[in-house]
């Protein structure tokens, strides 16, 4: 475990426990890994990766270590870093930067010291570690290549930084393949945003009001589990089409200062600051539970909350209860942070498995294609998102039809006839 910062190194037998449990669930990126190690596609190269470092996340930089990169990874939220299984990674030749509850300025720390190895690739989820390479770590580009983005918020600010001019090097849009929006951010947080509750609260979700602020891919799959786990769906968004929809789907749109006092369980999924703010607070019930899955700790304005509440304690682990000047106490899961990874264990392995898959194949196409690739933001190639979903459907032991060549014709050539 040469130069890691971790915990505590005797947690690693857990860790690796839930390693080999996610391995035997990822079929896709097994796959994958026989390929890359074969190839030894990453020989000579340094990997440093920035995401929630838990047991599906340490998979898939084994495979990356295994297909001969030097790795060094690091979290992407001080909350969602699982000692135990950083603890596994640096027996296996990793160096860890990660301990879990770090405070902001050791997860700045842990993010220069990773950049210190001089990647040749980057993975970055949520976009802290390029926005270090394209600021104060500018020495740390020496070698790189390029590298890749994991979730929504990270390519929306990649894409204003390419408009600004300020980006300096390629990056692939993992989130923008089918095969991640469609199931991870839809599917998986709309399991995973559940369990984060549902475990920390151990409250029934049937017969609430719940309210799912933003209907994009992971509003979408939040909003359907809790209408079948029995909820009465409210939703809020500031898209007018996205409001239609919510609409067709049977559920009520309205304004989040209405839909605050009526609500009693708020999850967040919007990518957006002060989704729940001082707006809101003062119209809250009695016993509101408040909760984020979107991105940092922004959405619902703890900052405000935290200097207007008389008084605050610990409820239960992971709730914070915050009492308002109108004598109501709400609750808060997991400080405001993504509750699937802060309060649970993020999103099921079947799942990041779909999304892991594509990551390592976005790595090889960046290492494969450095000298073609310009400074901007790409999506993968569609036949990559094919045979992903391909390996996945065999790995399901799920088939579907092909075109016969006359349905084939009919299809693209009838133009021709
Ligand atoms: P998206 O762009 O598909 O959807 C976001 C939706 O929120 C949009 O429809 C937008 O109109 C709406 N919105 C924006 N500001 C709003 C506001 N103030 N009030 C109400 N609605 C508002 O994005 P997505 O893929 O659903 O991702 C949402 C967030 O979740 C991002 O920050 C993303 O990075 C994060 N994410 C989290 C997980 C997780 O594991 N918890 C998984 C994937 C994505
Ligand atoms: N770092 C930011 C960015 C949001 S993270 C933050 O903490 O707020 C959202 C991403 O987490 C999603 O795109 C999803 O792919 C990823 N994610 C969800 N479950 C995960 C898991 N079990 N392991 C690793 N990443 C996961």
């Amino acid at each position: 475990m040469m130069g890691s910062q971790i915990r505590d190194i005797s947690l690693a037998p857990s860790g690796k426990k839930k390693i080999k449990w996610v391995e035997s669930h990822m079929p896709i990126l097994q796959k994958i890994r026989k390929d890359l190690v074969d190839a030894q596609t990453f020989a000579g190269k340094t990997v440093v990766m920035s995401i929630h470092l838990e047991a599906k996340t340490a998979y898939l930089a084994t495979v990356l270590h295994d297909a001969g990169a030097e790795v060094i990874i690091t979290g992407s939220n001080p909350l969602s870093t699982q000692d135990d299984v950083a603890a596994a990674l640096a027996t296996e030749g990793i160096t860890v930067y990660a301990t879990h509850a770090c405070t902001d300025e050791e997860y700045t720390a842990y993010l220069n010291c990773a950049l210190d190895h001089l990647p040749h690739l980057i993975l970055d989820d949520g976009g802290d570690l390029t926005a270090l390479l394209l600021t104060t770590r500018q020495d740390a580009r020496a070698r790189l290549l390029g590298g890749t983005e994991e979730t929504t918020t990270g390519v929306n600010r990649l894409r204003n930084w390419d408009k600004e001019k300020s980006l300096a090097f390629p990056m692939i849009a993992v989130n923008d393949s089918l095969c991640k929006y469609l199931f991870d951010n839809r599917y998986g947080t709309g399991q995973s945003v559940w369990d984060g509750i549902v475990r920390t609260t151990n409250l029934v979700v049937a017969g609430k009001n719940v309210v799912v602020a933003g209907y994009g891919w992971c509003g979408k799959g939040v909003a359907m589990r809790a209408k079948g786990l029995g909820a009465h769906v409210f939703v809020t968004e500031i898209d007018p089409i996205k409001a239609i929809e919510a609409v067709f789907d049977g559920f009520t749109v309205l304004p989040m200062e209405e839909a605050a006092r009526q609500g009693d369980l708020f999850v967040t999924v919007t990518g957006c600051k002060h989704v729940i703010d001082a707006r809101h607070f003062p119209s809250l019930k009695e016993g509101a539970i408040l909760c984020n899955g979107g991105h940092f700790d922004v959405e619902i304005d703890m900052q405000t909350l935290r200097e207007t509440a008389v008084h605050t304690e610990t409820a239960r682990a992971n709730i914070q209860a915050y009492t308002l000047p109108n004598g109501r106490t709400v609750y808060v899961l997991a400080e405001g942070r993504l509750v699937n990874l802060a309060a649970a264990d993020g999103h099921p392995a079947e799942v990041m498995d779909l999304s892991f898959a594509l990551q390592a194949l976005a790595l090889e196409y960046v290492q494969k294609h450095a000298e073609l690739l310009e400074t901007r933001v790409y999506v993968l190639p569609p036949q990559i998102d094919e045979r992903v979903a391909r390996i996945k459907l065999d790995s399901m032991d799920c088939h579907i039809d092909a075109l016969t060549s006359e349905q084939y014709a009919y299809l693209y050539h009838r133009g021709e006839v």
